[in-house]
């Protein structure tokens, strides 16, 4: 899937939006991206599903994990694709862990998924769960890598689109200068 392509899917379905929003660190931004807006239609979540998976199929993966919850729709699609068993991390007590009988062999292959990677941090935690399982991890994937080449992974993830996240100080925010207001979003109606 290009990257044309993927950016169609999340604009369409209103999970791209472009403008003027105040993240829920405070910081302000142009852009704004929910992967959930997409995924809400499985048709969609299929086709991305698809496209991360034919990133990774040459590495011969045996088993998907992504963590929960922006990590379970969009890793299920991509072993769908893959026709592997697929599993998911959760918070207990706010740490990351494997629940409900989920466990990783010593000879699984795994790709590790997320929707949307920025910092890395909750597919990095998913990272020290299975490490020492002595499975192989081949990478992590993505539908957007938010990244901007900077994050906390090993390796960079391979993505189906990257749109680097930028964000300003509401005092340094040209947005703000420019004379209009930062919206929260989801505090109104989106199309799609
Ligand atoms: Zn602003």
């Amino acid at each position: 899937m290009t990257p044309e392509a993927t950016s169609r899917i999340l604009l369409d379905t209103g999970a791209l939006l472009t403008g003027h929003f105040q993240l829920s660190s405070g910081l302000h931004s142009d852009r704004y991206v929910q992967c959930a807006l997409a995924l809400r239609h499985p048709r969609h979540a299929g086709s991305l599903g698809a496209g991360i998976a034919a990133l990774f199929a040459g590495d011969r993966p045996t088993l998907v994990a992504g963590p929960a919850l922006g990590g379970v729709i969009i890793a299920h699609e991509v072993a769908r694709a893959l026709d592997v068993p697929c599993i998911f991390s959760e918070r207990a007590d706010g740490v990351m862990a494997l629940r409900r009988g989920f466990s990783v062999k010593p000879e699984d292959r795994v790709v590790l998924i997320e929707d949307a990677i920025t910092t890395g941090k909750s597919v990095m935690e998913l990272h020290a769960l299975i490490a020492p399982t002595g499975a192989t991890i081949l990478g992590f994937g993505s539908i957007v890598d938010r990244t901007g080449g900077d994050s906390h992974l090993p390796a960079p993830p391979r993505s189906l689109v990257t749109l680097p996240l930028v964000k300003y100080q509401p005092a340094d925010c040209p947005l703000c200068r420019a004379g209009s207001v930062a919206i929260k979003p989801g505090s109104r109606p989106k199309p799609g």
